[in-house]
């Protein structure tokens, strides 16, 4: 068998890791950026309530009009902006590269970065061009710009803030990209709710720019749902990658029931942003850690060389995940990522951690 696997299978998909989640069990859970609370009972009853009416025997609405009006008023996409809701936003990233796939075409990424670029566009059979990001993780605009001019990517994705990083970076070194790029640019706000900065309002200003956002983050990451922004030609062609009712009943439902609460999901972002800063200053007081700034709801730390897989795995005995990324890139080299929990979570992750330092 493995002979055939060989000949059926690319090679560089035989040498790409599926993605990689472990199994948290009871563990408090601060590896993947999600909201830590659950619903309070009476949100939950009138979710289920509304539940209650899905036509399941039906296909869903194929645009799901109602869910895409109510996901373009709560993040204020542009009128005169398209739209294209994913499975997830991993989904739309996807569509994006499978709508420019060809032999010859590039991706273009900063690293350290979000993973599903490189690894969606090795999928589609597309280089991908990763861009080193500087010590403290910010772009570096002359490199950045010369591998522009020198690969000429179909796409560049930035994530705003960056994944795993944590950082903002610098958006008049964006506005030059626009500016210069062929291609198209996606600024992925996956963590909007935890930062001010945006360039939601400016689709429309460049005719190359794209803006992806997810309900993830905000508190719905087991839903699964995207939008992606831009101008209504581009997106004509890109919906043509998407398969037909990617969003279901349930989840057009849901996500529009959500958006009715969505106070209650932006206080919670605020306390999470509140706690970030408590948690940052924990991190900081523990100084053998080089901790960098956060505008997520995680934070990246650095430990001690050497330390950081003993770190994650005493963590671990602790009954605490977080995220292990030592060894994944060399920028990355002894940095773990944690993400914002509850209050009670953080105290707990830091008490766990200060004395694993001492070893
Ligand atoms: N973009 C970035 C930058 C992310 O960090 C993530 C998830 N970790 C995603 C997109 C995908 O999120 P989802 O598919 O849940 O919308």
């Amino acid at each position: 068998m493995q002979e055939k696997i060989n000949k059926l299978i690319r090679p560089e998909i035989r040498a790409l890791s599926a993605y990689h989640v472990p199994e948290a069990g009871n563990m408090i859970k601060l590896d993947a950026m999600e909201n830590p609370w659950s619903w309070p009972d009476e949100l939950r009853d009138a979710w289920l309530e509304i539940l209650k009416s899905a036509e399941i025997n039906r296909y869903p609405d194929p645009a799901a009009r109602t869910l895409q009006s109510d996901m373009r008023r709560a993040m204020e996409v542009p009128e005169a902006a398209g739209v294209i809701l994913g499975n997830g936003s991993d989904e739309l990233i996807q569509m994006i590269i499978q709508a420019v796939a060809s032999p010859g075409r590039v991706v273009l990424a900063p690293v350290p970065g979000f993973v599903m670029y490189r690894q969606i566009a090795v999928v589609a059979g597309v280089e991908f061009e990763a861009v080193p990001l500087q010590d403290d993780f910010s772009l570096n605009q002359e490199a950045l710009l010369a591998a522009v001019k020198a690969r000429n990517p179909a796409v560049t994705f930035l994530a705003y803030p960056n994944n795993p990083t944590g950082n903002l970076f610098d958006a008049d070194i964006l506005h030059a990209l626009l500016s210069c790029a062929d291609g198209l640019v996606v600024i992925d706000e996956a963590y909007a709710p935890f930062t001010d900065a945006s360039f939601m309002s400016r689709v429309g200003d460049y005719d190359n720019l794209l803006v992806l956002r997810t309900l993830s983050k905000m508190g719905l990451a087991g839903l699964r749902l995207g939008l992606l922004a831009g101008p209504p030609a581009w997106l004509e062609q890109i919906d043509k990658t998407r398969l037909p009712y990617n969003i279901s009943v349930i989840n057009q439902l849901t996500g529009s029931f959500a958006l009715q609460h969505t106070d209650y999901f932006m206080r919670q972002a605020q306390e999470i942003r509140s706690q970030r800063a408590q948690l940052f200053s924990g991190l900081q007081a523990l100084s053998s850690l080089t901790v960098y700034p956060s505008e997520a709801n995680f934070i990246l730390f650095r430990t001690p060389a050497g330390k950081a897989t003993d770190i994650f795995e005493g963590l671990k005995a602790a009954g605490i995940l977080i995220k292990n990324l030592d060894g994944s890139v060399a920028a990355l080299q002894d940095c773990l990522r944690v993400t914002v929990g509850t209050p009670d979570e953080n105290a707990t992750f830091l008490a766990a951690l200060a004395p694993l330092l001492a070893t």
